[in-house]
């Protein structure tokens, strides 16, 4: 398998793919290890993790030049990412002895009762490239200190970097037997759910979710589907400081490329702020330095996928062919590399794909509303479920819209931002499950109620 940097298109890496035979071994591998490492008290579980965070830390250089070398984001938003998920370890860490040890749930005396959380056994995770390693954190870690062994199946768009959380975790003191990375692209990862592993989790697109799901069922394991998103973002009349909204909201739309599950894909803004707010949004995005991922300053990198380019294109003109008008932006960038400039547009419905299709690139569509009622339509007019936001100065009136958007996520004056603490999930279209917070913890177990007299 080739691995080739998305900005200057140079081979990277040739890697040996994983066969039927090879991950079937892996399976038998992590099999053996499963109940040693469940064994292991859960302090040193943690200890070892905690350790892999400190490793991240020491190596945070090396990691966030392999990861953009294959990736195509600025080394900025690769070291970002890389102490992001140093503080969902934290958090993961700082909470494990709380949500994973037995809990007494009542005794009267004749009866104790008690729910103990056992791990689920070998667990599979394949996963996406935009954010290997978040997207990996919130499941590995969590399965790791529940007292799992992992198969993780990184993106072959991201698997140099894969290989070195692998190599990171093994360091740790995370056993051979106990994690195995499987190498491949999507036919590795249809072979994975040919075997039978005790649970799957999978980050990516709805459709390659949707083909799990359905393979995954009939083995009545836990299934955890983290997918895409089409995610809202409403600006109200009341809002004040436009200025800096504009720009948030822009870097919620552009951060990563436009290439986060949770980035903003549409826009909708009251009438009243619509030409204030559309005047600072573009003056912002026109100072988007973009270039080389490897150049100081730069905030657009290259798209990962040479693929997403027809997407966003697409998109693009067919907006365009249904009366949109594109304010910049709006091509490819001549050159080598998957280079698309910053695109911002208005003028725009949702009889457009580029309001209603995941776009996961630089690409904005910005509508103009009449009012809270019209937007809360629109932004529910959506396959999609993951995240929503609402601007405005009044809390009720954010808490009354959020209350009433179909996601796993509000967010009241911010955006595209996950916590540790916080369930992560997605509704209809961005799939179901949990990771991260007490409910990500507890998703790689399987729950015991205990009724115990004597
Ligand atoms: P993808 O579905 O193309 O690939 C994801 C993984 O599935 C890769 O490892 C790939 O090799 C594997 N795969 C592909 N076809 C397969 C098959 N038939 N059987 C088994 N495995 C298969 O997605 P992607 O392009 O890597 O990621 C982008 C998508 O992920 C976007 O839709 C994005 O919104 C979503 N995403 C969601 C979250 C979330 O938390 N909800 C986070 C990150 C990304």
């Amino acid at each position: 398998m080739k691995i080739i940097n998305p900005a200057t298109e140079q081979v990277l890496a040739n890697l040996k793919e994983d066969n039927n035979s090879s991950l079937k071994k892996k399976l038998e591998t992590l099999r053996k290890g499963q109940p040693k490492w469940s064994a292991v008290p859960l302090k040193k579980r943690i200890a070892v993790l905690q350790k892999f965070a400190e490793l991240l830390k020491e190596n945070i250089e090396e990691c966030a030049r392999v990861l953009t070398s294959e990736v195509g984001k600025p080394l900025q938003q690769s070291r970002n990412e890389v102490n992001g998920a140093r503080n969902r370890i934290a958090w993961l860490t700082a909470n494990a002895d709380k949500y994973l040890s037995d809990e007494v749930m009542g005794d009267d005396g004749n009866t104790k009762e008690v729910i103990t959380y056992e791990p689920l056994g070998v667990v599979c995770n394949i996963s996406a490239w935009n954010y290997p390693y978040l997207v990996g954190t919130n499941v590995f870690v969590p399965a790791l200190l529940a007292g799992n062994s992992v198969l993780y199946k990184p993106s072959e768009f991201s698997t140099l970097t894969g290989l070195e959380i692998e190599k990171f975790l093994k360091k740790a003191g995370v056993p051979d037997d106990v994690f195995q990375v499987a190498v491949g692209a999507r036919e590795v990862g249809a072979a994975l759910l040919d075997l039978n592993f005790d649970g799957y989790f999978f980050t990516g697109s709805y459709a390659t979710g949707k083909f799990i799901y359905e393979k995954v069922a009939p083995k009545m394991v836990p299934c955890g589907l983290e997918l895409g998103g089409k995610d809202p973002l409403y600006v109200a009349a009341d809002v004040k400081d436009i200025k800096s909204i504009a720009a948030g909201t822009a870097d919620g739309a552009f951060y990563n490329n436009g290439q986060s599950c949770c980035s903003v894909e549409r826009i909708y803004v009251h009438e009243k702020v619509y030409n204030k707010y559309v005047e600072e949004f573009l003056k912002e995005v026109k100072g988007y330095k973009v270039g080389e991922p490897t150049e100081d300053g730069v905030y657009i990198g290259a798209l990962t996928r040479e693929a997403q380019l027809r997407v966003v294109e697409a998109q693009v003109k067919d907006a365009v062919k249904k009366g949109a008008k594109v304010l910049t932006g709006g091509k490819k960038r001549s050159g080598k590399g998957n280079f698309y400039e910053p695109t911002v547009l208005v003028n725009v419905n949702h009889k457009m794909k580029l309001m209603r299709e995941e776009s996961f690139g630089p690409v904005i569509g910005i509508q103009k509303v009449k009012s809270d009622e019209e937007a809360l339509q629109l932004m529910n007019d959506t396959e999609y479920g993951l995240t929503a936001a609402v601007y405005t100065s009044s809390k009720s009136r954010a808490e009354k819209l959020l209350a009433q958007t179909n996601s796993g996520s509000g967010y009241w004056n911010c955006c595209d931002r996950v916590s540790a603490a916080l369930p992560w999930s997605g509704r209809k279209h961005s799939g179901f499950g949990s990771t991260l917070s007490h409910v990500g913890l507890r998703a790689f177990t399987k729950p015991k109620g205990l009724h115990l007299r004597g």
